[in-house]
């Protein structure tokens, strides 16, 4: 089921839910795209037609953020929250209990090979197949490498809008996979970037512990965030 907040559908998946759907899609016979949306790719869509036509054609749009649940709620859904990072790490553990291959891009060089250090460690049997840092223009080159390897899983890690574009160019390329955009996950899974302590994460404050951690992100929420709030207000109360 899906429910539409500023002409974009939504999923109301449960955690649990939305990681067997993710499990269907990598079964399915085509490239399947899960965009973990926040108010910052709503505020960049309504200036990008073509990024939100890649967000309307995604085969699962799950709400990340606690500024999307509010949204949500403003408009009369209750809906779960899934963080991507928490999403994509049970997707990781379904992969290896499953055999399933994996490959991640994404991030600096010597943050991709620490957090594959770490998962790996953590996982027991994850199989990634392949990986390549962030940073390169030549996404033809990539999307060869990866068809030469096959992946089921494969994590994208290059911020947004970079790694909506590189997976919905990839759905014409690749083989059957299912791809998901995981922003800054690999930064927390190299152990560079800390995690909010889990009380911000059940208050919904995440968001808070890391601007005070990081100042310069506040320009990343303000005004993006209360704009967002207020357009779904706008969107609820007065059409
Ligand atoms: N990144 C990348 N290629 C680029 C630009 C960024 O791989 O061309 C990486 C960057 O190193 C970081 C992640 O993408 O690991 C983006 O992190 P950010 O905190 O912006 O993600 P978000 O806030 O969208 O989760």
């Amino acid at each position: 089921m899906s429910v539409e907040l500023l002409g974009f559908n939504i999923d109301t998946y449960s955690f649990d839910e939305a990681v067997n759907k993710a499990k269907e899609l990598i079964d399915g016979q085509k490239v399947s795209q899960v965009v973990t949306i926040n108010p910052e790719m709503f505020e960049y869509s309504s200036k990008d037609n073509e990024f939100s036509n890649i967000v309307k054609e995604a085969e699962m749009v799950i709400p990340d953020g606690v500024g999307v649940k509010i949204a949500l709620k403003i408009n009369g859904h209750n809906v779960d929250r899934i963080p991507g990072i928490d999403f994509a790490y049970k997707l990781l553990e379904k992969a290896a209990i499953n055999n399933i291959p994996v490959a991640i891009i994404g991030a600096k060089e010597d943050i991709i090979t620490k957090a594959i250090e770490n998962l790996t460690e953590k996982i027991s049997g994850l199989n990634i197949i392949y990986y390549h840092n962030g940073y390169f223009s030549d996404d033809e080159e990539i999307y060869n490498e990866i068809n030469a390897k096959s992946p089921k899983l494969i994590l994208v890690a290059m911020g947004s809008p970079r790694q909506e574009q590189f997976i919905y160019n990839a759905k014409k390329v690749l083989k059957p996979a299912l791809m998901v955009g995981i922003g800054g996950s690999l930064d927390v899974w190299s152990g560079a970037v800390k995690r909010a302590p889990r009380i911000y994460q059940i208050l919904g404050l995440e968001w808070l512990y890391r601007t005070a951690c990081q100042p310069e992100r506040i320009k990343r929420i303000f005004p993006t965030l209360p704009l967002f709030i207020l357009k779904s207000m706008r969107d609820r109360y007065v059409k």
